[in-house]
């Protein structure tokens, strides 16, 4: 998504200052505004920030706010509207949301100490942050269970190819990576990471190849003018930022790693200005350490939300029993990216199968991390200088939670590494910074630090005092209003407060009238006359005015002593507390995982480096939680297509079978299998076997991409092509209805041809659903092809379906049964019937199924064991038998017509 900046028609602040047609005010405005022409600018004005121009129309807009005016320029109206500052976030988070960005400018002194440089000074302002998509930390704004990722690109030549540099921050958690990928990889790692913002160097947005990319993420795109940084002054920059004189002590990174992670650090600092996030240092990631999923695939299986954009309904929301933020996240970001390691999936199972063990420890650890706050952002909060007595209070029950977990995994008998890792961490934590915080905040916390009341009674003696002086003088007030209210004999007398008046007596107009004659105006001087009321002072209020105030100030002062104190106390502390939130959002995932396996009565999978795929009553996950809720039961399926010894290449099932009997479920509850065991959880099924997969690839479901210029048939040859150009031997493919966007022969030529590819060349293992069920006679020819249907039976005229994937061909696609289930209208259905029928008994004069002993016609254009391989030339009479063909014109008769005719040539040529 790229942004709209504000619309702009702004005067020029220096020159219509010279000529004194702009107040100082505005001049100030203009000037901060120009300074940051891409923002809306929240200029705080008291209580308010207030937007002028095009910023306050954009706003008006988009927030629904009033649009009013303030004084003229130029003879026309300064168009305005404000935000209470109390309420900012709410409007930030529809701005952002919206896609903009805003520039936070504050008052940096006391408006009285503008007034003293003289009546038309104007009080100093400056921006302190721009709040972007990828750089906020409010908890308001982020949602809990999603990592808020800001993503930075660079790029450098590699040869005749680009190389790019991509690296990711969240500044609400302070997590870094950088890895590097090649440019057709570059799609499918930012569907992985999905950032909230990515910033792109002027050139790469403008890439033809990539223009697509950057209009269709969901990130908003930020440009930088720049190219960005190189190598030497990328880790230049690096090493200032993290106070270090190299980076070789974080990794070996390549020039454009370094590019990327310095671009990415440059603008968290020009957001923040000199706040500082608690980034961790990079750690790089290998592109091959993933499991490559493009986005169109990642989409149609609806791993992290489905297809309409929500999370209900996911791969994502049907596994996740996680209790803590930190879990979510976690659990998110490993489902996105499962691994490609077989060791390192395994150390994830081996924490997995543990809590799926001993439950008890498992209720006990979940017991406990139900406690646990999240740590990470509120210590994010606190280092920038953003957080209140709350977040104070996270880190304080976090690390209690931490402590508890840590006793818990301490006494466990055999952890598996990461457990025992994890509980040592945790153990070892040090309790000095819970005790502080412990002993000084109070229960029940306010938001703010500047509201007070954080601070425990009889945590400091000062503190007790100076709250003991300021709740006396209130109770002082409310017997002065008692006294007055008996002195002037009316009972509705009030004494109030603002920041205009400080403390005053407000009575009724015919009560006020009393108070300014004598005797009562000695003690009452009038202030204000309002509508039907009258406000007065007197000496008294105003002595107490400053009694409460100063006694107010002071224990306000010392309350905001003690947080400084404890926030410097979490600063220093921040490398273990991230870790140790780290870890609890690890053993937080492992329980949850344990607890599902559990729940659903999933396995452990056998993860190996093999290319074995074998799956023995496999369930999808979401469906059968759908059809649960329905009182349905899912009927449980087998899947292998593991390589057969002293084979090239995996198998490939080819599925035919009715029309609603669960082709798509069962294709689709495989590739989900395969990515929860590589995440490395259980998977539903019996029992499960998988040689790691490189890459997975689907062809699924069909969808219009008109808003690009394509059409159904396009988007479905372009995701064909990736496939059969990309496939390895350790890839998963998995094709549904490849070919039916188009006439029937050049469909089934097309779903042909891709098999032979795939079993010649490719040699990956794959599933291939489809209703021509001509394809299955090519089960003769190619060894590692198997032909699956899915079960069916009929009673009294309609289809009953078993959703059992055995061994078998389908006889026929009960199509026109599913249309009548469907409500088709009854003479349709007829009609159709009898239509079949004749179309049945012609095929059945001159059966394709002939064609797969034919097979040379096909084979020519067969690649001899690699990838692609270029036709061969045929003889002319063949190919002018071919090209004279126009396949989109043809009827099926015609189309079998011409297929006997170029039979017919190739045995003239032969003979
Ligand atoms: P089409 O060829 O029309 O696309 P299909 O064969 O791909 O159909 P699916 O979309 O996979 O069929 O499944 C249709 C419905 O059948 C699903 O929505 C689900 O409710 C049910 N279903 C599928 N598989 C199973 C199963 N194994 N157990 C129980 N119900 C199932």
């Amino acid at each position: 998504m790229s942004l709209e900046g504000p619309a702009l028609t702004l005067p020029q602040p220096a020159a219509d200052a010279a000529e004194g047609r702009l107040t100082p005010m505005m001049a100030q405005y203009l000037e901060i505004k120009h300074a940051n022409p891409d923002c809306l600018l929240f200029y705080r004005m008291g209580d308010f920030y207030e937007l002028f121009f095009g910023d306050a129309e954009v706003a008006s807009r988009v927030l629904g706010i009033v649009l009013t005016k303030r004084g003229k320029h130029l003879g026309e109206d300064i168009r305005m509207c404000g935000v209470p500052v109390e309420r900012s976030e709410d409007y930030l988070h529809r701005l952002i949301a919206a896609g903009h960005r805003v520039a936070v400018c504050e008052q940096q002194e006391d408006p009285a100490e503008a007034k003293k440089r003289g009546g038309k000074s104007v009080v100093k302002r400056g921006v302190v942050r721009l709040v972007t998509p990828g750089t906020i930390t409010e908890e308001t704004l982020l949602e809990p269970s999603r990592a808020n990722l800001l993503a930075a690109l660079s790029r450098v030549r590699a040869g005749e190819a680009w190389l790019y540099g991509l690296a990711c921050v969240d500044i609400s958690t302070g997590t870094f990576t950088v890895g590097e990928v090649a440019q057709a990889g570059l799609a499918a790692a930012i569907a992985r990471l999905e950032p909230s913002e990515i910033l792109v160097p002027d050139a790469v947005i403008d890439e033809p190849e990539l223009k697509a990319l950057w209009r269709e993420t969901r990130a908003h795109v930020t440009p930088l003018a720049r190219d960005g940084f190189d190598a030497a002054s990328g880790e230049r920059r690096l090493c200032a930022f993290f106070g270090v004189s190299t980076l070789a002590g974080f990794g070996q990174f390549s020039r454009a790693e370094i590019a990327a992670a310095a671009a990415a650090v440059a603008y968290v600092e020009r957001t923040q200005f000199g706040a500082r996030p608690p980034l961790s240092a990079p750690t790089r990631e290998a592109a091959d350490a993933t499991l490559a999923i493009d986005a169109a695939t990642r989409a149609n299986l609806e791993l992290t939300r489905t297809l309409g954009g929500e999370r209900a309904g996911s791969l994502l929301a049907a596994i996740d029993r996680t209790l803590t933020p930190a879990g979510g996240r976690l659990l998110a970001e490993r489902l996105a990216g499962p691994l490609t390691d077989p060791a390192a999936v395994n150390e994830r199972l081996d924490a997995v199968a543990w809590f799926a063990d001993d439950a008890d420890a498992r209720r006990r650890v979940r017991e406990a991390l139900k406690r646990t706050p999240d740590m990470s952002r509120a210590l994010s909060r606190l280092t920038l200088d953003r957080g209140g007595p709350r977040d104070l209070a996270c880190l304080r029950d976090g690390l209690a939670a931490a402590r508890a977990v840590g006793a818990i995994l301490q006494g466990a008998a055999l952890p598996p590494r990461e457990i025992a890792d994890a509980a040592a961490l945790l153990a070892g934590i040090d309790g000095a910074l819970e005790a502080a915080l412990g002993d000084c905040l109070d229960e029940e916390l306010p938001l703010n630090r500047r509201d007070g009341g954080f601070v425990r009674a009889g945590f400091d003696p000062a503190l007790d005092e100076a709250r003991a002086l300021r709740d006396e003088s209130r109770r002082v007030i409310a017997a002065l209003q008692a006294r007055y209210a008996e002195e002037t004999g009316a009972r509705t007398l009030r004494v109030k407060h603002n920041n205009f008046l400080g403390y005053f007596v407000e009575v009724t107009q015919a009560v006020g009238e009393t108070l300014v004659r004598p005797p009562l105006n000695a003690v009452f001087v009038h202030r204000q006359t309002m509508q039907g009321a009258m406000r007065f002072s007197t000496a008294e209020l105003g002595d107490l005015e400053s009694r409460i105030a100063s006694a107010a100030d002071r224990a306000l002062a010392v309350e905001l002593a003690h947080f400084d104190r404890l926030r410097a106390l979490a600063v220093a502390g921040a490398a273990g507390l991230k870790a140790a939130a780290a870890a609890l959002a690890r053993i937080d995932v492992a329980a949850a995982l344990a607890e599902l396996a559990d729940a659903g009565a999933w396995v452990r999978p056998v993860v190996d480096e093999s290319l074995a795929f074998e799956i023995r009553r496999g369930r999808h996950p979401v469906v059968e939680a759908a059809l649960k809720r329905d009182g349905q039961a899912f009927v449980a399926n087998d899947a292998d297509l593991s390589a057969p010894a002293s084979a090239r290449g995996g198998r490939i099932a080819l599925i035919t079978g009715p029309n609603m009997a669960g082709k798509s479920t069962y294709l689709r509850q495989n590739a989900l299998i395969a990515v929860l065991a590589q995440m490395g959880s259980f998977v539903p099924a019996e029992k499960a076997h998988i040689g790691v997969v490189d890459r997975l690839f689907s062809r699924v479901g069909a969808a219009d991409d008109l808003a690009r210029g394509r059409s159904t048939f396009m988007v479905e040859m372009i995701e064909a092509a990736a496939i059969l150009n990309q496939a390895t031997a350790r890839s998963l493919v998995i094709l549904d209805e490849i070919g039916r966007g188009t006439a029937t022969f050049d469909g089934l030529s097309i779903a042909w041809a891709a098999i032979e590819h795939l079993h010649d060349g490719n040699l990956c293992r794959s599933l291939f659903a489809t209703h021509f069920h001509e394809l299955t006679a090519l089960a003769r020819r190619l060894p590692r092809l198997l032909n699956l249907t899915v079960r069916v039976t009929e009673w009294q005229g309609d289809v009953v379906f078993l959703h059992e994937v055995t061994p078998g061909v389908a006889d026929r696609s009960y199509g026109i049964q599913v249309a009548k289930l469907a409500g088709l209208p009854k003479a349709v259905v007829e009609r159709a019937r009898v239509i079949l029928e004749e179309l049945e008994a012609s095929e059945r004069q001159a059966p394709v199924e002939r064609l797969v002993d034919d097979l040379p016609l096909f084979a020519a254009a067969r690649p001899a064991g690699g990838l692609a391989a270029p036709p061969a030339g045929g003889p002319d009479a063949l190919r002018d038998a071919l090209d004279a063909i126009s396949p989109d014109e043809m009827s099926p008769r015609e189309a079998l017509e011409a297929l006997y005719r170029l039979k017919q040539a190739r045995a003239g040529e032969a003979g």
